[in-house]
């Protein structure tokens, strides 16, 4: 399998709760690398932009809101097929249907207030990771 790299997004629920070395040790112990990262704090334009896949969904004014409520940890993630290892660390969108032992399992409050943002497929994470680095911030 290809080394690949994805965007990750430590999201404000879990920033808030003191929970970023926590979830990085997840990463880490996985096998990725964290080969960018910085903390910012979103405006409610920037991530209504990010997230306007789901613009027709029923809850994408909730979840704006909620990214823009706190800072978030922006990061690329980089190893052998990071971005489905990733999806697997992370666990099911909804924490009540994630695996024992996964980020949503431990961390996640709720469907929305989930812990963890993670690219989705290698178009969405060249897209993402595009969105929040240059590519001078990426050093491997
Ligand atoms: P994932 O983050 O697992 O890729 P989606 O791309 O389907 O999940 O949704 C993006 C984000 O929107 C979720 O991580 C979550 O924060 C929020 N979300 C998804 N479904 C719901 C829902 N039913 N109610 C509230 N928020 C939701
Ligand atoms: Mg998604």
């Amino acid at each position: 399998m290809a080394v690949e790299r994805t965007l990750s997004i430590i999201k404000p629920d879990a920033t808030t709760r003191n929970l970023t070395g926590k979830i990085n040790a997840k990463f880490e112990d996985a096998g990725l690398r964290i080969v960018a990262q910085k903390r910012i704090q979103l405006t409610k334009a920037q991530a209504g932009e990010f997230y306007a896949v789901h613009k027709e969904r029923p809850f994408y004014d909730e979840l704006c809101e909620f990214m823009a409520s706190a800072p978030v940890v922006v990061q690329v993630l980089e190893g052998e097929g990071a971005i489905a290892k990733n999806r697997d660390v992370m666990g099911a969108t909804n924490p009540a249907d994630a695996a024992a032992g996964t980020i949503r399992a431990e961390f996640a409050e709720s469907v929305g207030e989930n812990s963890v943002h993670g690219s989705d497929a290698p178009e969405t994470a060249a897209e993402e990771i595009a969105y929040f680095f240059s590519g001078l911030e990426l050093v491997g």
